[in-house]
């Protein structure tokens, strides 16, 4: 889901145009599997379609404003669900803090 201050920049016309142009660039074909398939990793019926475009550069409510990240082909990858999970989870940190700054252990880090 999107985050609250990113729900305007993802209903924008500017992201659509840009989603469905990049999605063409890309030929609906998720990125990564591609890249697994010409690696020998990956057998051709397990290459996905795109679901998400995806912002190499994730975007955060500092960056949102920024086109060289937001709109930038640069920062777009086209992915099929599994590669987006994996990418944002992988973000995941062990760790995190609260308002009181106090340290919370994240339950979902994979151990
Ligand atoms: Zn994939
Ligand atoms: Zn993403």
């Amino acid at each position: 889901m999107a985050k609250e201050y990113a729900k305007v920049f993802y209903n924008s016309d500017a992201w659509k145009k840009t989603r469905a142009a990049y999605y063409k660039h890309c030929g609906g074909i998720c990125e990564r599997c591609m890249k697994e398939f010409k690696e020998g990793k990956r057998s051709l019926e397990d290459v996905k379609p795109v679901k998400i475009i995806h912002h190499k550069k994730h975007i955060t409510p500092k960056n949102i404003n920024d086109p060289r990240i937001t709109l930038s082909f640069d920062n777009l990858e086209g992915v099929c669900d599994d590669h987006h999970n994996k990418e944002h989870k992988a973000k995941v940190k062990r760790y995190r803090f609260d308002k009181q700054g106090n340290i919370i252990k994240n339950n979902n880090y994979p151990e």
